[in-house]
């Protein structure tokens, strides 16, 4: 599969994210599926790809410590596209391990701690599910961060071993909202109160004005930290806003 990302690459020159998403839900049917962490990248996705195959897989991780205006867009999906989604928890004896040796908000107290936070409550839940497609769908944007400016469209994810699929790679901020807008896509009411980025509820604040997208997001560490280490260019960690 990897060898063939550039020939990918070059067949699916300029085509739009709906014309990519088509070509790809039809070659991978049950082998491909959108990781959705409900932010509004993933909701415009989630309708797009609803749109053109109502059976498509689209899967969620439940850290177990989500706001609940996150929890309430899950139910709103459920109602608005009449259908499940898969859901994904950390796994029971791993996590009851980890609090019960460190207790429950142990991602305040060091970097470490918050990476083996995330690694039982996301990395772990998110392998596993990865091991049943051969291709991911993400809402990464080129716009969100520095680190992001290289993102393509299709790209081999070398840490999973499959291919990734970013159709939003060249979208603006203000294409995902117009686009929410236009097609009344259900969405997280904490964007509308400064959250552009929402994780889970402990570790996840509003940002005021003119502050870094990503600013609200384990706030307390320093901005080289900042990563929950699910997305990886070129050997290193590519940060996500809304995971
Ligand atoms: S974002 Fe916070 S609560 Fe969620 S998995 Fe990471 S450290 Fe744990």
């Amino acid at each position: 599969m990897k060898e063939q990302v550039t020939k990918l690459q070059e067949e699916f020159t300029n085509r739009s994210s709906e014309e990519l998403l088509r070509s790809f839900l039809e070659r991978f049917g049950n082998r491909i599926a959108l990781a959705s962490s409900l932010g509004a990248e993933d909701q415009v996705l989630t309708d797009i790809i609803l749109k053109m195959a109502p059976q498509a897989r689209i899967f969620i991780l439940d850290t177990g410590r989500l706001p609940q205006e996150t929890y309430a867009v899950i139910t709103e999906n459920m109602k608005h596209y009449q259908r499940c989604f898969e859901i994904y928890l950390p796994d029971t004896a791993a996590l009851e391990s980890l609090i019960s040796q460190k207790g429950p908000d142990l991602f305040y107290e060091s970097v470490a701690n918050r990476k083996q936070c995330c690694k039982v409550r996301k990395i772990e839940p998110l392998q596993r599910v990865l091991k049943t497609v051969d291709v991911w769908i993400t809402g990464l944007r080129r716009e969100q961060a520095v680190t992001r400016t290289g993102i393509q469209p299709i790209e081999w994810d070398e840490s999973n071993n499959l291919l990734k699929l970013n159709p939003l790679a060249d979208w603006s901020v203000a294409e995902v909202w117009r686009y929410i807008r236009a097609n009344q896509v259900p969405y997280n009411r904490l964007h509308d109160q400064n959250y552009p980025s929402i994780g889970c509820a402990p570790c996840t604040r509003e940002v005021a004005p003119g502050e870094d997208l990503r600013a609200g997001r384990w706030w307390w560490e320093a901005p080289e930290h900042k990563e929950c280490g699910l997305h990886y260019r070129d050997g290193k960690i590519v940060q996500r806003s809304a995971t």
